[in-house]
């Protein structure tokens, strides 16, 4: 076995990616850029997009069969890691039986039961098939049963492509959105207001000249989709308190921090009861899933219950159901949440302690098994406007090293990483050194 310092002094092995740069040549000519979904397409890393061909635990296998120790885990679902045979065994049973019915089937009632039994949060879902498609019937949820239309996101929070939500602040304490991608008109998106994270100025300042006008507060109460960008508990709460004196409805986008920093996710690690939230990735077990959920009373305001539309042609699929039952049963098992903290906790603290001395300012941080890796000597990071875009070329080319050496992430700089059940400590221990290695040897900025 080679010593940390061996793999990186030695000139990083060169993988072969043919086989993936022919596959992009062609698949540039099917899909916009050669991709179904942008950030895949390794444009903000450079180079080739590996065209991944089978995953198996901890490790995804490329089309050159080049293996790397995966920490993206398909964007969060995997938190079981790649084939886990509970999720095989129950896609496969299920299939045996058709794909598809679109009508009531019992393992709907199944997945739905496993939520809101053992989440502080949910007494009534409902299943949709994105995470985008559960943030939309949200607003549109809360628009419908507050009659009100404006709404407040966060500055560095992801929301999916929702219109409504990908739009950015102007400057200021709390500004309207401006259209954030072509297509989105204006006038939808002046209907939403933008504060900062972490600060509870703008946040008083938005209610105390809004309150009226606002039928929700979206948030990510974890946000992991621009860096981590980890909240305070009092910010939180300060949301919550004001949304509750105001009858503002609060939904949490637990989408990514749902199920995975803890099983009830961020509600039930700051110990608050948000009205409405999303959940979507590792409620799926790897298939297409989203969900919204709630207050028993906020979610009776859903068709055909109530005259909030909201209807799906494969919602409540059996296939994403019975993978999602079967990855949620495992989280349920004793000690599973705690074990998979104590791996990332370990891991993260090696990361920072094999990185000492490097030419460049870095820190990793984590929360739950979310972690992120910033060109930074800040021991964390709040809000968007602390993350540095020069410090992104270095991702760059921190990236490619890695991939030399076999370790995967999302191949972008703005991207978490996660730990999953599958990586094993030594497998940790072994890319923290390596992964320390290659940042001590990064030029300075
Ligand atoms: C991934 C994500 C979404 C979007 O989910 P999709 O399934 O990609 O549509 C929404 N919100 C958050 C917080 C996410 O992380």
């Amino acid at each position: 076995m080679s010593t940390t310092s061996e793999l990186i002094n030695k000139p990083a092995p060169t993988l072969s990616t043919q086989k993936s740069k022919a596959l992009f040549e062609q698949a540039k000519t099917l899909f916009p850029g050669g991709v179904n979904s942008p950030v895949r397409a390794f444009r903000s890393v450079g180079g080739t997009p590996r065209f991944m061909a089978k995953g198996e635990g901890a490790y995804l296998i490329d089309a050159d069969s080049n293996r790397y120790l995966d920490f993206c885990g398909s964007w969060g679902p995997l938190i079981l890691g790649h084939a886990h045979p509970s999720i095989e065994t129950a896609v496969i049973e299920t299939l045996k039986n058709g794909a598809s019915f679109g009508a009531p089937t019992a393992l709907e009632n199944a997945l739905g039961a496993l939520v809101i039994e053992n989440h502080p949060a949910v007494e009534r879902i409902r299943f949709v098939s994105s995470g985008t498609e559960a943030v939309m019937s949200a607003l549109r949820l809360a628009r419908g049963i507050t009659g009100k239309s404006k709404i407040l996101k966060f500055e560095g929070c992801y929301h999916g492509h929702v219109d409504a939500l990908l739009v950015k602040a102007g400057s200021g304490l709390v500004t309207f959105g401006q259209s954030g991608s072509a297509g989105i008109s204006d006038a939808v998106a002046s209907e939403t207001l933008v504060v900062d994270l972490n600060n509870l100025e703008g946040l008083h300042e938005a209610f105390r000249l809004y309150a009226s006008e606002l039928a929700c507060v979206i948030i990510e109460p974890v946000p992991a989709n621009n860096g981590l960008l980890l909240q305070k508990g009092e910010f939180l709460q300060t949301l919550r308190d004001l949304c509750t004196e105001h009858k503002v409805i609060l939904i949490f986008d637990e989408v990514i921090s749902g199920f995975r920093v803890a099983f009830g996710g961020a509600a039930e690690r700051y110990g608050i009861t948000p009205d409405l939230l999303c959940f979507g990735k590792i409620l799926g077990g790897g298939l297409p899933v989203g969900a919204y959920g709630g207050k028993r009373e906020y979610m009776a305001h859903i068709s055909p219950e109530g005259p909030v539309y909201q209807a799906g042609t494969l919602s409540g699929n059996p296939l994403s159901m019975a993978a999602g039952a079967a990855q949620l049963r495992e989280l349920l098992k004793p000690g599973f949440y705690e074990t998979l903290e104590a791996k990332t906790s370990q891991f993260v603290g090696e990361l920072n302690e094999a990185a000492t001395g490097a030419q460049v300012p870095f820190k990793a941080w984590h929360m739950g098994s979310i972690f992120w890796m910033a060109f930074t000597d800040e021991p964390v990071f709040r809000s968007s406007d602390r993350i540095s875009a020069p410090t992104m070329t270095l991702f760059g080319m921190l990236y490619h090293q890695m991939l030399a050496q076999g370790i995967y992430f999302g191949p972008s700089g703005y991207e978490v990483g996660f730990v999953n059940a599958a990586h094993t400590t030594e497998e940790l221990s072994r890319a923290a050194g390596i992964i320390g290695g290659l940042v001590r040897a990064l030029p300075p900025l």
